[in-house]
């Protein structure tokens, strides 16, 4: 039997291309449906020709349909393949201890010298989410206490709480560090005078020595009235930036020399590096493990979640929690996640801001929060994929890919449609037998979302009417071809010089072309046109021209350009300024 003829074998088929296509952004790909089909039809080993060259042509055919077709015959006729996206959205495992703790209390604390990148998301996300769900409370902590190397700026606390909110994480407490110094020298101060810590005049290379010999530096054991004089000369000025340091006292013996005896406080010259917030008040500033261990307690933190990077610091912070007979929070170190491709180092965001490489903190190429903000990327995808990521310790790598894949599934069902024709080409249509009026809808799956509405008048007598269409599409013809203009008409191309690309008029309905495979391409009526530019994630710009209807929209929307992709609305001026999402 001929292949074509056999119907169980094609409908096969035409539910693996379609599900390859909606795997692969609308796109098939033949040569794993060939295997897929060989698996299930052995019989059909020795055809494997025959096999292929049906399989193309089907693929033909279901890539010239949008993945919103595609995914509505899928989910009409196969409902059942499309149940796996619809399981439960994944939980988060409970917390540790939970019930032991009248409240649950989570934190997120960064340093304010950048704005905040995908790199930060977990942390923030599953922070936010735990507090959420035990009817907690979520901190928002600003740890700014290193006016020198890692120097925060007065704009990214704004920018932190602008993002937070954004991502709907709603702060129930806000703390400064930089607001809590006192707090730091109490406990110092009593640390000391219980001989608990010490304050160090060693060279760093003196005292490496010594800590890596398991050895105590001379300081160490020096009688807590010097400590305390020392500590006192500290505040009061009489060491200049490096001359002296508290240490906390640990175990010498420690496997890891870097928690033996760890730095707590040192000198900064605020005179030459003033701290945004209070100048040179303070010359004394606590290291991270200081501060930040004594704010976990202070705050009534029960649940510290941060990256697997921080377990050290939680090692030595115990050490000091001992000292003062506090208890330790409950702590989860959640693995590294990596986004290939993303563009996460800190300093390297901050240097081409300053040097003009990067137009600001939202340029396209930057994993930034305000980046993914303005190109469409939407808080909730950030947040799914998050939690299906959970707080695992193990390392995971995703891709951008991965992301778009989580914001298309949200954008997908409510991103109104419009046509977009990069780097425009006039195309003219002869003897178009009557005017045309269409409606497009706004959504192929909501016709109560609306729709865009076009007259197509041609000329008397000539019976032409002219369109535009990408310079892409065009080249793509040739002399004799049909193809459709999207749920206009179908036209056969009589002339493809470059200037004056000519068409005829075939026939109107779409199932005159179905069979043929015609290409449908989206097109805009010359006159209709409204200028538009997008700028590409590489921070490229596609010109072109985008339809008329697009005058009404406003500035943040997100639709899609059909056959182009998401793009998030920036600008509505006398040109159209749109961001790139994806596919
Ligand atoms: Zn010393």
């Amino acid at each position: 039997m001929a292949l074509e003829n056999d119907n169980e074998l094609k409908e096969l088929i035409r539910k693996a291309v379609l599900l390859n296509a909606i795997a692969h952004e609308g796109k098939a790909q033949s040569g794993a449906i060939v295997g897929k089909i060989l698996g299930e039809r052995q019989d059909l080993r020795s055809r494997v020709k025959d096999l292929s060259s049906l399989i193309n042509h089907t693929v033909g055919e279901i890539n010239s349909l949008t993945l919103a077709e595609q995914t509505a015959i899928v989910e009409k006729k196969w409902p059942e393949t499309q149940k796996k996206e619809k399981t439960e959205e994944k939980r988060l495992p409970p917390l540790p201890n939970a019930a032991s703790y009248p409240q649950i209390v989570t934190r997120f604390s960064p340093n304010p010298d950048c704005v905040l990148h995908l790199g930060s998301a977990r942390a923030i996300i599953l922070s936010h989410e735990y507090a959420r769900i035990y009817k907690g409370k979520f901190i928002l902590r600003f740890e700014d206490t290193d006016p020198k190397v890692k120097k925060p700026s007065l704009i990214f606390y704004d920018s932190i709480r602008q993002d937070l909110d954004w991502l709907g994480c709603k702060i129930d407490e806000e703390y400064i560090q930089s607001d809590r110094l006192p707090i730091y020298y109490d406990f110092t101060e009593k640390l000391i005078r219980e001989g608990d810590a010490y304050v160090c005049e060693c060279s760093p290379e003196e005292f490496r020595k010594k800590i890596l010999a398991k050895e105590s530096c001379p300081c160490r054991n020096l009688s807590a009235k010097v400590q305390l004089d020392r500590w006192k000369g500290m505040l009061n000025g009489a060491y200049a930036e490096g001359q002296a340091v508290v240490r906390v006292k640990t175990d010498l013996e420690h496997l890891n020399p870097a928690v033996r005896d760890w730095p707590a406080l040192r000198i900064i010259d605020t005179k030459k590096y003033p701290h945004p917030r209070v100048g040179s008040k303070y010359i004394v500033w606590p290291l991270y493990n200081l501060a930040a261990g004594i704010d976990d307690h202070l705050m009534g933190m029960t649940h510290i979640i941060r990256g697997k990077e921080h377990y050290t610091n939680m090692v030595r912070q115990k050490y000091m929690y001992e000292h003062l007979g506090w208890k330790y929070p409950e702590a989860i170190h959640y693995g590294r996640l990596k986004i290939t491709g993303a563009f996460l180092s800190k300093s390297k965001i901050i240097q081409g801001v300053k040097d003009g490489t990067y137009t600001g903190y939202d340029d396209p190429r930057l994993g930034t929060f305000a980046a993914l903000r303005k190109r469409g990327i939407t808080a909730e995808a950030i947040k799914k994929m998050i939690r299906d990521v959970g707080t695992k310790p193990n390392d995971v790598t995703l891709s951008w890919e991965t992301l778009y894949a989580y914001n298309r599934k949200i954008l997908d069902p409510m991103s109104s449609r419009y046509f977009f024709v990069p780097y425009p080409v006039e195309l003219k249509v002869l003897k178009v037998p009557r005017a045309f009026h269409v409606k497009l809808s706004l959504h192929p799956e909501k016709p109560d979302q609306g729709y865009r509405e076009y007259t197509i008048v041609p000329n008397v007598p000539e019976e032409t009417a002219s369109f535009w269409i990408s310079k892409k599409d065009a080249e793509g013809l040739e002399n004799g071809k049909i193809i459709r203009l999207m749920e206009l008409f179908n036209i056969r191309v009589e002339d493809k010089r470059t200037n004056t690309l000519t068409a005829s008029f075939a026939s109107e309905s779409y199932e005159d072309v179905r069979k043929i495979k015609a290409p449908l391409i989206q097109w805009i009526p010359k006159g209709e046109e409204y200028s538009c530019e997008v700028i590409m994630p590489d921070a490229s710009v596609t010109e072109g021209y985008a339809e008329s209807a697009c005058k009404k929209l406003k500035p943040s929307n997100i639709i899609q350009f059909e056959r182009f992709g998401f793009t998030r609305v920036n600008e509505i001026k006398e040109k159209m300024l749109t961001y790139y999402a994806h596919k």
